[in-house]
């Protein structure tokens, strides 16, 4: 018999933005969902399961180029700098890869993930039987599509062909380090080791948003970077690249920046513990975590029909 499986306190930089943005929705995705990939769960825990592996449209678009990219990486860092990149036309990989949206778009509407919801691609827009027209969706065909020729066209899998076997650091692993006595989760696109020391970490965007590569995901990036590769701030390049408007920025960071985000993570750990009915076992109940509905808030929120506060609103 393997090991039970316990719900502990973790931090990702995911789990902060969903603790900021609304606590019950914190609530029902990290505790009131645990354990309902189980059929003999409860079925509000199960139900609760369900939705949290909903994903928005937007979402999904961006986990579609995620994955081809880190594919084509993957043959890369397979290959050694030693065997030539075969060629691939971006324009070929971009309609191969609005095929795959076609079926999964299709599976979604089926309503399939109800059987299977870890597995099987359930969007929101399905579930809750939203109107987005024709244009929207194929509006972001179009974004994956135009991302996914811009990867190819950009030079990465070049740039990245010339990495020595050993260099490679991070290529989608989902890696940990701790801090305040939990598990700190990072998962970044690719790193590197450049050469003098350098490490360079990218992250891949598929928005409309211009790149800024100094938010608090790369800075927690770099704080991993600095733990557990042992560099210094001045050995660390953040570079994020948006691949859906072909445009990429770069910056440093600094020992104070660092400091920023370990703090900031502290603090946030902290809060997360406060809300605890027993922080030692991680047990949480849903009275402690308050809905404040919000309609900007909760459009993109999966727990909606579950959502007591959020069904009163809509009244
Ligand atoms: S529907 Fe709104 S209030 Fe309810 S959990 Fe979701 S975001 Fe929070």
């Amino acid at each position: 018999m393997g090991a039970e499986l316990r719900n502990r306190l973790s931090w990702s930089h995911s789990r902060h933005e969903t603790f900021r943005s609304c606590l019950r929705r914190y609530y029902y995705h990290y505790y009131g969902s645990w354990g309902g990939w189980s059929t003999g769960a409860p079925p509000e825990r199960r139900r609760l399961y369900l939705l949290k592996n909903l994903k928005s449209r937007y979402l999904w678009a961006g986990g579609i180029v995620h994955e081809v990219v880190a594919a084509a990486l993957t043959q890369v860092r397979a290959a050694g700098e030693t065997a030539p990149l075969p060629p691939v036309s971006g324009e070929e990989a971009g309609e191969h890869t609005v095929a795959r949206m076609r079926r999964e778009f299709r599976l979604s509407r089926s309503g399939a993930y109800r059987e299977d919801p870890r597995r099987v691609l359930g969007l929101i827009e399905h579930h809750y039987a939203e109107s987005v027209g024709d244009a929207a969706w194929q509006g972001l065909a179009e974004t994956v599509r135009r991302s996914v020729r811009h990867f190819y066209a950009g030079g990465h899998r070049e740039r990245l062909a010339r990495v020595e076997p050993g260099d490679w650091l991070a290529l989608e692993d989902l890696q940990t380090f701790p801090l305040a006595g939990v598990p700190v989760y990072v998962k970044m696109d690719v790193a590197w080791r450049v050469g003098g020391g350098t490490v360079r970490i990218v992250d891949w965007k598929t928005g409309r948003r211009p790149p800024q590569p100094g938010g608090r995901q790369l800075a927690v990036y770099a704080l991993y970077a600095a733990e557990q590769w042992g560099v210094t701030p001045a050995q660390i390049e953040l570079r994020e690249v948006n691949l859906n408007l072909g445009d990429e920025a770069q910056a440093g960071t600094c020992a104070a920046d660092l400091v920023a985000a370990r703090e900031e993570i502290a603090a946030s750990i902290a809060a997360m513990r406060e809300r605890l009915v027993d922080s030692e076992e991680n047990r949480a109940q849903v009275a402690d975590f308050p809905a404040i509905p919000e309609p900007r808030r909760c459009h993109p929120c999966p727990f909606r029909e579950v959502c007591p506060e959020y069904q009163e609103m809509s009244r």
